[in-house]
């Protein structure tokens, strides 16, 4: 497991919100997960659950001490998305406080219990060999394929499992006498994430939706068959898109991620996130103007090609959306040969 010398700052924002924000070494670029604690008409709420190495639980423990609060004060942990460093502690929360009620959207639980289960190994497995030969199509060698394979079959045995108390849908309420948090679906970074919304102080917790200095990873891996006969996410980019606007029109005064900074100028982020997105989308398309390329090179072309493996596979997957999304816009056309996809505008 990860030992580090953890940073952290534990700190109230805007009165009733308290953020822990502690160290997150090994992903570059985003460099700490913060948890929040809302305070909302005598309840306290707590958004994401962090990371579960060592380290990082006793800076969050502490923190909540420093604060005064004990574990047992809390009644709601509502997590944004199924990734590891939003649901570390669901399971250690819950057992020092079985009254906690934990929370997550329908296709996060689908995920994470699916793909936890030992009995799911061989289907696990399966799935991430799939991707790798995807992949492969895509444009990266065999090798890389089986990293893929290697990471996608390992990469959920981190996680933590714990049965939620109550599972999430798109335009849920919860209630707090005067007040409700409305809970807001928003596909894209992952298939289950979810933006929190305090409809009277107009806070919006955004987990990995939107970020204050980078664009989530907007990609294609997924794997899961099981949610994906219920809702077809292959145009995930357009998702993304359709759900910025919805929280843009929601008019939040203060955006709370779960990486970098506060951000207390929504509408402006909103806008430079899909001009970002809009600029991304421009650029692959003249690179493959009457070009026809992999989507592997076309990565390479954009983004470079001394990534690291891990951006390797962001990088990839990133463009494989933005593909798509100009495909369904009859901007691109696919040609298969050899084995290989190939894309030109
Ligand atoms: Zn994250």
């Amino acid at each position: 497991m990860f030992k580090f010398d953890l940073k952290s700052e534990i700190s109230e924002i805007d009165n009733n919100v308290i953020r822990f924000k502690i160290d997150f070494p090994p992903f570059e670029g985003l460099s700490f997960v913060c948890m929040y604690l809302l305070k909302i008409n005598g309840s306290n709420v707590l958004i994401d659950a962090g990371l579960h190495f060592s380290d990082w639980r006793k800076k969050f423990f502490t923190g909540l001490k420093e604060f005064d609060i004990s574990v047992k004060d809390l009644d709601y942990c509502i997590v944004t998305h199924s990734h590891i460093d939003h649901i570390g502690l669901i399971k250690t929360l819950k057992r020092k406080n079985p009254d906690m009620q934990i929370l997550m959207h329908k296709i996060a639980h689908d995920l994470i219990e699916w793909s936890t289960d030992v009995k799911n190994n061989f289907e696990v497995e399966k799935s991430a060999t799939e991707l790798a030969e995807r992949m492969i199509r895509f444009g990266i060698g065999v090798e890389k394929g089986d990293r893929i394979i290697q990471f996608f079959t390992n990469f959920y045995r981190l996680i933590n499992y714990c049965k939620p108390d109550r599972l999430l849908h798109d335009n849920d309420e919860i209630l707090f006498n005067s007040n409700k948090l409305k809970i807001i679906w928003t596909p894209g970074h992952a298939a289950g994430h979810v933006c929190i919304f305090d409809i009277n102080n107009r806070y919006l917790f955004s987990g990995d939706h939107i970020l204050s200095r980078i664009t989530p990873h907007i990609g294609s891996f997924m794997m899961n068959p099981a949610f994906k006969s219920e809702y077809d996410l292959t145009n995930i980019l357009d998702y993304y898109l359709n759900s910025l606007d919805i929280i843009d029109n929601l008019n939040p005064k203060i955006i709370f991620p779960a990486h970098q900074e506060v951000i207390y100028n929504p509408h402006e982020r909103i806008l430079e996130i899909k001009k970002h997105h809009d600029i991304r989308l421009h650029e692959i398309s003249s690179i493959i103007k009457n070009n026809p390329l992999t989507p592997f090179r076309i990565s390479q072309l954009h983004f470079g090609e001394e990534l690291s493996e891990i951006n390797t596979f962001l990088a990839i997957s990133e463009v494989i959306s933005h593909l798509i999304y100009l495909e369904f816009q009859g901007k691109v056309k696919r040609l298969e040969k050899n084995g290989r996809i190939y894309f030109l505008s």
